[in-house]
């Protein structure tokens, strides 16, 4: 997967030559390209951002180096066709199907915003070209784009086939479509067997692997009813078995 970031940070993007995501780029799993806003600025002082039209407070991101960037980064008859990624508190939440989805995707572009966003225009003239989503990664405002895009190339990259040792940890994760769409993993547990004071729940050494995936599911659904009931009112009733409602 090819992944371009457009940036006024782009140092922002080093932990991206570590761990999992390092790896995938060394082995070409990965080709993540960063782009400097500002070289395509042509004032000497760089300039990417101006006063905001109908007042108000902060400033705006300039179009001119944003459609010039998106020219360049993009081409004008691309082929793939990539897909545009705004990250936007007053985007669509991004979730793990977001993820699941975009991982089938050759080519993702990220624009960062800063300041107050981007100039609205510059979505509409690059869904010209190509789709473009908006996403936002919580109910709360970042600074700018830059930590948001680390999040969701972090969450899409261990998607990718090759990335993750197993490729069944994705699968059972919190939110995994298809298994856990709307259930939080439940608590997981290492050697040694007593720690503390504390033991590991014995079915998880009785090598029986219907308990023990009894076990996790029954823990999965106490989980995520304490710290996510929202998810379990929304789920389809037919999702939970008999089993299930007796959790
Ligand atoms: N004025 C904007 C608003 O109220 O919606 C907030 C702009 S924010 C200070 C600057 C940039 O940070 C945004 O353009 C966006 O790129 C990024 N950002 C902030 N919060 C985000 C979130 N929850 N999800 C994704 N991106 C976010």
């Amino acid at each position: 997967m090819r992944i371009d970031i457009i940036t006024i940070f782009p140092d922002y993007f080093t932990p991206l030559e570590l761990s999992l995501i390092g790896k995938a780029r060394k082995s070409g799993i990965l080709d993540i390209r960063l782009h400097d806003l500002r070289s395509w600025t042509h004032d000497r002082h760089h300039t990417v951002d101006d006063t905001p039209y109908g007042g108000g407070p902060g400033m705006v991101m300039k179009p001119q180096p944003w459609g010039e960037a998106l020219d360049a980064v993009v081409g004008a008859a691309p082929d793939p066709v990539p897909r545009l990624i705004l990250p936007t508190p007053s985007g669509v939440p991004f979730t793990q199907r977001h993820a699941a989805r975009l991982a089938g995707e050759p080519w993702l572009v990220f624009a960062c915003g800063r300041y107050e966003g981007i100039d609205s225009r510059v979505a509409v003239d690059a869904a010209r070209r190509m789709p473009v989503e908006e996403l936002s990664i919580g109910d709360y405002v970042l600074a700018g784009g830059e930590s948001a895009t680390l999040v969701m190339v972090e969450t899409v990259s261990r998607l990718l086939p090759g990335v993750l040792g197993n490729t069944e940890s994705a699968e059972q994760d919190s939110f995994a479509p298809g298994v856990m769409d709307d259930l939080v993993e439940g608590p997981v547990y290492t050697k040694p067997a007593e720690w503390r004071g504390q033991e590991v729940p014995p079915v998880l050494l009785s090598g029986h692997h219907g308990a023990v995936d009894r076990w996790r599911r029954d823990e999965a659904l106490r989980r995520t009813a304490r710290n996510r009931p929202e998810l379990l009112r929304r789920m389809a009733p037919d999702r939970l078995d008999r089993r299930d409602r007796e959790v």
